[in-house]
């Protein structure tokens, strides 16, 4: 059932004003019982939803996203609020713009609630590289929330917003929600302009949306969803019919990699859930192949050689001159020396100095494009598995949920949760977290552009639990 449907009605009907259903939410966001909150837009909400009751009050139709309140993680532009993604470098920084994807969901009349915590520049797994403290699960809170979009994630489950726009340049929306059990959709990389959103990765970030269920996500997809001249990468694409989503999938070919399964690094439980869940699929009548892939090493290894050498790039305009805090030193040079490495958290500054090893001369023959080569076989393996299967299962991670303080000091540890979500990333797919099939969910993949196809196989899934 449809979340955003469910309150629209109740809007329409007049059961609850808007302000009251924002009231009630900034409350519980104010409270903030699992530290998923960097900042409260009380001011914008509030505004937006005496706009929206007047509207209400004077007879005229609202649309379905109208009234609904949503949050944003804490690296996306939304004009005049701080955007700090959650580092110290930018804790006063004010965003001069909107990011594309918010000003959409702004235009549609949805209620912007919160900036969320999440890992700093979304360097991390479980948004405990954050200067604003750990996030807690919203199920378990002595369990960390996933990350990067953990902060969204968790206030997506605590129901303090209906849904939370999360970024996933390598599992971030896919990774928490799947901890907190809750959909997340990594879409297309371009379908979702990245205009206004803080770059981490720049040939893997996406824009896409976490909620409570797979209707919602057809909903948010379909207005944010776009080409953009701000972001050259964007693309247009087509709407998901939502009425098409409850329908069963007919003929739909089923593959899974077989090494994601089959070795010793898959927790035993996770396994022989994720089995249980191929079987339900098989006595629904849908065939389903084993593939071979990549293992994941390779992937994970792949990814982070790509991703550290992005943001090494990416981050290298934050200096202290331009943005953000600055400390002086003697010298110029010396200021940036000292702006970035008190400003940057570790896990970051692990990455950039990793990127720039990676990209400099006499290693970037070596490393960096050995890593571009086998994206290249990456992707064309996608390719050939999506002419023998339209859909590929795969668990969401291979280990159950951390606790807080597990990994963070255990790097290795926390990229190795990402063995299942990096692949797709490379491969720019979309990809679905669906909260059933294994203790961290199930991941829904599909060829580019098959969103629609990925939401109504996960409602079947949804529906043989
Ligand atoms: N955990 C992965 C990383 O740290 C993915 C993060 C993300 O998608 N932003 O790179």
């Amino acid at each position: 059932m449809s979340l955003i449907q469910k309150i629209h009605n109740q809007l329409v009907g007049k059961e609850i004003t808007c302000t009251a259903l924002v009231q009630e939410k900034l409350n519980l966001l104010r409270e903030n019982k699992y530290n998923s909150v960097n900042v409260v837009l009380d001011e914008l909400a509030l505004e937006a939803a005496a706009k929206v009751d007047a509207k209400i009050n004077n007879g005229e139709e609202i649309g379905l996203l109208e009234g609904i309140p949503f949050g944003i993680k804490d690296v996306y532009m939304v004009q005049g609020t701080y955007t700090s993604a959650s580092s110290d470098l930018l804790k006063n920084y004010k965003s001069a713009y909107t990011a594309t994807a918010i000003q959409k969901l702004l235009d549609a009349g949805a209620i912007p609630m919160v900036k969320e915590n999440c890992d700093s520049f979304g360097h991390g797994s479980s948004s405990e590289n954050t200067v604003f403290g750990s996030v807690k699960n919203a199920i378990n809170t002595s369990l960390v929330a996933g990350g990067s979009s953990g902060g969204s994630a968790v206030n997506v489950a605590a129901e303090y917003t209906v849904f939370s726009i999360g970024g996933d340049t390598g599992g971030s929306i896919r990774q928490p929600a799947g901890y907190n059990k809750i959909y997340g959709l990594k879409p297309t990389y371009g379908r979702v302009s990245r205009f206004g959103l803080m770059a981490y990765a720049s040939s893997t970030d996406t824009v896409g949306p976490l909620a409570k269920s797979i209707e919602d996500i057809a909903i948010v997809m379909n207005v944010i969803s776009g080409k953009d001249s701000k972001d050259q990468t964007s693309i247009a694409s087509e709407k998901i019919e939502t009425s098409v989503l409850t329908s069963k999938p007919n003929g739909v070919r089923v593959g899974y990699f077989k090494n994601f399964i089959e070795n010793d690094a898959i927790d035993p439980v996770i396994k022989t859930q994720f089995l249980a869940t191929l079987e339900k699929i098989k006595e629904a009548g849908y065939s389903v192949e084993a593939l071979d892939f990549f293992d994941a090493d390779t992937l994970v290894s792949t990814y982070y050689t790509l991703a550290m050498a992005e943001t090494a790039s990416n981050l290298s305009r934050l200096d202290g001159t331009n943005y953000g805090e600055r400390v002086e030193g003697k010298n110029l040079k010396e200021t940036y020396m000292v702006t970035r490495s008190e400003n940057f958290t570790e896990e970051t500054q692990r990455r950039i100095v990793g990127g720039n090893q990676v990209l400099s001369q006499g290693f970037s023959d070596a490393i960096y494009l050995k890593g571009q080569q086998l994206r290249k076989e990456i992707e064309a393996a996608f390719e050939s598995d999506f002419d023998k299967v339209d859909i590929v299962l795969s668990p969401v991670t291979p280990s159950s949920v951390p606790k807080i303080g597990e990994v963070l000091n255990n790097p290795h540890a926390m990229y190795l949760s990402d063995a299942y979500t990096v692949g797709f990333s490379l491969g720019q797919l979309p990809t679905l977290t669906c909260p059933f099939g294994t203790e961290t969910g199930i991941q829904v993949t599909g060829a580019k552009n098959k969103e629609q196809k990925i939401l109504q196989f996960a409602n079947f899934l949804n529906q043989v639990q």
